[in-house]
């Protein structure tokens, strides 16, 4: 994604452009997939700013409440991504458990006669599994 300004785009959904928040935000700009808690609790840049569970998890919700991230229920895990416009299918590897994006049209479905009309371009939560490139 190109260059945000983390504190006006926090700033203009209402919220305080902590540095907490500006770190968790920007953290999940640069990845390629989504992110559990856990999995942010565990990034490098968040132990070295010294941020607990505790406050990952309030700051995860607070992004998630004024609609900049998303969080999906994956394998009765949460996961979190920044909202990008359109909703995209996701790729989880049944192996290690990663979880990555996809390019929007990476998968097309058709709805036809019997499936339910939300097929048809309503906001569909898709994900495929297989194996990632490193569990081949
Ligand atoms: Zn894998
Ligand atoms: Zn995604």
């Amino acid at each position: 994604m190109a260059d945000i300004d983390i504190r006006a785009t926090l700033r203009g959904a209402g919220l305080r452009a902590t540095k907490a928040r500006c770190l968790v935000l920007s953290l999940l700009l640069e990845q390629d997939g989504p992110l559990s808690h856990a999995d942010v609790v565990q990034l490098e840049a968040i132990t070295a700013a010294g941020l607990d569970r505790a406050v990952v998890y309030r700051n995860l919700m607070d992004l998630t409440e004024v609609g900049l991230l998303s969080r999906t229920n994956m394998d009765g895990v949460w996961r979190f991504e920044p909202v990008t416009g359109d909703a995209h299918p996701h790729f989880v590897c049944h192996d290690c458990g990663i979880v990555k994006c996809l390019p929007d049209g990476a998968i097309s479905i058709r709805a036809t006669q019997g499936t339910p009309r939300s097929l048809d371009g309503g906001s569909l939560s898709i994900s495929v599994r297989g194996l990632c490139d490193l569990c081949v």
